[in-house]
Formats: structure tokens, C-alpha cells, sequence
């Protein structure tokens, strides 16, 4: 089973980057036959109204959602794709945009013991808020969560595929 990075809108060609970076196989995910050959889902970052509707037009959306269900899949999501882990079931609501506009896009060190120094891009990013006690914290910026594993979904509100930095897709890959 391989890995699979949704290929119909946003930054897919940078996880593909990181994921070549780490000489990782991998396949772009176009239709729900794809998804029939995965078993890790990477979801990244775009709009994730214009993600949903996709995903519902290509009839993949019940498909990821009866995979969930039956644990057939992992899925790590970035930013965009991180509001649509809460949709198919993570533990954690989002405030879209919470940290501000295109215009307060910016970047800066997390704090995070996992992932010590990891830069975290933030563009028209995601707030976590109502996470549930059971989901795990894995970096924060400030007082703000920003990297959560709720049993089979990692969620970052930041883009881990712009910084070049692959730490988080090697967790993802390797001990997910
Ligand atoms: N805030 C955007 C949304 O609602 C996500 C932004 C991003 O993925 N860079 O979909």
C-alpha cells in the first residue's frame, strides 16, 4: 500500500518535493480508484471549501469517510487539510483563518519537543479550538496548538511542505 497526496487543488507539488526529498514512493490522488491503493492520505493546504466540493463532485468523499470508519486509512492534513481532518471526524473544531488574512501570513520557530526548531509557515491559517483532552499536542506556537494526532489523523494548521523541513512527514510515514 502506498502513500498518497490528494493531487485536485492546493500545494500537492510541495509534499510531492518533501516526499521525493526523502525518497519516499508516493501517488498523486485524482479519483476514488486512487484511493483504493493507499493506505496514508496527505491532504494539504488550499481551500478547503473548494477542497470539499471536489472531493463530494468525484464521489471520494464518502470513500475516505467509510475508510476512516473501517481504519483503512491515515490521513495528515495541512492547513486547508487540516479543517477537513475535523470535518471527517478529528477531534478538534477550527476557527478558518483564525491566525488572520493572506496579509498576516507569516513564519516562525514552534515550540515543539518532537520536532525541536521546526519552522512553522502559517498562511491565512487555521485557529485549533474545543480540542478534545484524548487528542495529543505535538507543537504549539505561543499558547496555540498547531500539530495534533488524534489516532489516525495529524492535523498542522502550518505548512510543513513549505519549510523543506521533512521531520513531520517522516513521523507521518514511519511511525503513524
Ligand atoms: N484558511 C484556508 C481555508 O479555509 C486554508 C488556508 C491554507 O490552506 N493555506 O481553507
Amino acid at each position: 500500500m502506498k502513500i498518497g497526496i490528494l493531487a485536485l487543488q492546493g500545494s500537492f507539488a510541495e509534499h510531492a518535493k518533501i516526499l521525493e526529498k526523502i525518497g519516499t514512493e508516493f501517488l498523486f490522488v485524482h479519483t476514488k480508484l486512487d484511493l483504493e491503493e493507499i493506505s496514508k492520505l496527505i491532504i494539504p493546504g488550499g481551500e478547503s471549501t473548494t477542497l470539499e466540493k471536489l472531493l463530494k463532485k468525484f464521489e471520494m468523499w464518502e470513500e475516505i469517510q467509510l475508510k476512516i470508519k473501517n481504519e483503512e486509512l491515515k490521513i495528515m492534513g495541512t492547513c486547508a487539510g487540516a479543517i477537513l481532518c475535523a470535518k471527517f471526524g478529528a477531534r478538534w473544531e477550527v476557527d478558518r483563518n483564525g491566525f488572520g488574512a493572506q496579509q498576516s501570513s507569516f513564519s516562525t520557530i514552534l515550540n515543539s519537543e518532537k520536532f525541536p526548531d521546526f519552522r512553522g509557515v502559517f498562511i491565512r491559517a487555521p485557529r485549533f479550538e474545543k480540542i478534545n483532552p484524548a487528542v495529543e499536542i505535538l507543537a504549539k506556537f505561543q499558547k496555540d496548538p498547531v500539530l495534533l494526532r488524534d489516532g489516525n489523523f495529524l492535523g498542522a494548521s502550518f505548512h510543513p511542505e513549505i519549510s523543506g523541513d521533512p521531520r513531520v512527514h517522516e513521523f507521518f510515514l514511519e511511525k503513524f
